[in-house]
């Protein structure tokens, strides 16, 4: 069963990579899809590329991050992507502690959130610290929710499942102090895998970061000796939910 990269930043990445032979190589070892996030206006004609392409299916989702600077959408390009149907998901959007200006970071998330009720979409969140507060906003509309890289509190973790939540395992929550969290995400049953992969994140001589969501996974099904494909099949069924599609 194939592989699904839940939360990544593919034109990003490819702006120091040529993409296309990383994700033949990726196909190879049955990593096929992806859910990626433009955050920049230069990015929307690769991602118009990219969902062309055969041999992978990449998803995207846009919208105005809170705590990236090279962030430059607007909500005009957000209408335009809606209206044309070209989304999965808006986002990543949030709150994020890093960001000092909280009543207009709280602004532009509740637009995006009033976007996504418009054209019925789901949304991708970036919640760093503002735990409660995100929830007080979100348990106001009924949006179906990716809360991607989550590494909070375990207590945070269980009130954002009073959501219709879904939740991706990140590298950062393999951490033995997140151990916790971790079993939690895996018993909710609500998990998918995420790379969060940009040319940030890039090693010094890493040929092929597409890899690494496999890694994650592989790493998970060994701290809890569970199959691995008893993961991708929980992947499988909770991209379908979010997404409507098969793997
Ligand atoms: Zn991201």
């Amino acid at each position: 069963m194939n592989i699904c990269d839940a939360h990544c930043h593919l034109a990003n990445l490819a702006e120091i990579m040529p993409l296309q032979p990383l994700l033949d190589a990726a196909a190879e070892q049955n990593i096929t899809h992806f859910l990626s996030s433009a955050l920049r206006k230069n990015e929307l004609d690769c991602y118009q590329k990219l969902t062309q392409r055969t041999g992978s299916k990449v998803l995207y989702s846009a919208g105005i991050h809170p705590f990236f600077e090279a962030c430059d959408l607007e909500f005009a390009d957000l209408e335009t992507l809606c209206k044309q149907a070209a989304l999965w998901a808006i986002g990543e959007i949030g709150l994020d502690r890093g960001n000092p200006e909280y009543a207009v970071m709280k602004d532009i998330f509740v637009r995006q959130l009033e976007m996504a009720m418009d054209y019925r979409l789901p949304v991708v969140l970036h919640i760093v610290g503002y735990q409660q507060q995100a929830f007080d906003i979100l348990r106001s509309y009924p949006i179906r929710y990716l809360i991607h890289g989550y590494a909070g509190s375990l207590q945070a973790f269980k009130t954002f499942t009073r959501l219709d939540s879904y939740f991706t395992i990140s590298e950062r929550i393999l951490r033995e102090d997140k151990r916790d969290l971790l079993k939690a995400m895996l018993k909710s049953r609500r998990f998918l895998f995420e790379s969060d992969i940009t040319q940030y994140y890039v090693h010094e001589g890493e040929a092929n970061p597409l890899l690494r969501v496999k890694a994650v996974l592989n790493k998970v099904a060994e701290l809890f000796s569970v199959n691995p494909e008893i993961l991708i099949k929980m992947q499988a069924a909770n991209y379908k939910l979010l997404t409507g599609q098969d793997i």
